[in-house]
């Protein structure tokens, strides 16, 4: 593969691949927080037992975890799977029947613009380069050299959700006796604007809409279970 104009491009894409993960980072810890504080404050609701409500906080993060691992892992597994089967039909293609593959190459560039002459030119002198990846990145719009690890996505997964699941229950244990339903949710709503605020800047979305909405979702989260869990205290006791 030739240096110069593909120097710079891999350094793009690394960067672009980089600010993906940190989005999905904060999105898991973002789970992480509103479910596991559902959990432990609909719980606290019930019952004063801080075993309990320890008990409900570890399970709603384990499982919380593995749950968001496992669908990251799937999903970009079968992803994954997919690409490839496209990039190896591309490849059978581009074998069989080379013509067909360079008048339909020429065509998308001329969809996108380019004149008849000049379409061509481009078409002929991208297949003579890497035939493959022009035609993956301009009709399949795939890097065939970007497959992301479905194990380094159900990883990350796993531990954001954790990190965001520490917040509410390390925050409900705390020795504070019946204000802890209150240190918790004031924790989580804290976490809650870190995590919109960051979302929101790496995204380029106005800061205060995305804040402010999910700050809300969390609450009216807490808010439910917390109802709900007083309710059945109430019929138990
Ligand atoms: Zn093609």
């Amino acid at each position: 593969m030739p240096a110069g104009a593909h120097a710079d491009e891999p350094h793009d894409a690394r960067v672009g691949q980089r600010l993906n993960w940190l989005r999905a980072g904060v999105l898991g810890a973002n789970d992480g927080i509103v479910s596991t504080a559902g959990v432990v404050i609909g719980v606290a609701g019930a019952t004063g037992s801080v075993i309990a409500i320890a008990t409900a906080g570890v399970a709603a993060l384990v499982a919380g975890a593995f749950s968001m691992a496992g669908g990251e892992y799937v999903s970009v597994s079968t992803q994954r799977d997919t690409e490839r089967a496209l990039i190896e039909k591309e490849r059978r293609e581009l074998r069989e029947m080379p013509q067909e593959e360079l008048e339909e190459l020429t065509g998308l560039y001329r969809q996108r613009g380019l004149s008849a002459d000049l379409a061509r030119r481009v078409a002929e002198e991208l297949t003579a380069h890497d035939a493959l990846a022009a035609h993956a990145e301009i009709e399949l719009r795939i890097d065939p050299e970007d497959y992301t690890s479905p194990w380094a996505a159900a990883l990350s997964s796993f531990v954001s959700f954790a990190i965001g699941a520490l917040i509410p229950l390390l925050m409900i244990l705390l020795p504070v006796g019946d204000h802890r339903v209150w240190v918790a949710a004031l924790a989580v709503v804290i976490g809650l604007l870190l995590t919109g605020w960051i979302s929101a800047a790496l995204g380029g979305a106005p800061r205060i809409r995305a804040i402010l909405r999910n700050v809300l979702m969390g609450s009216a989260t807490m808010a439910a279970t917390y109802l709900i869990g007083t309710l059945f205290g109430v019929a138990v006791s």
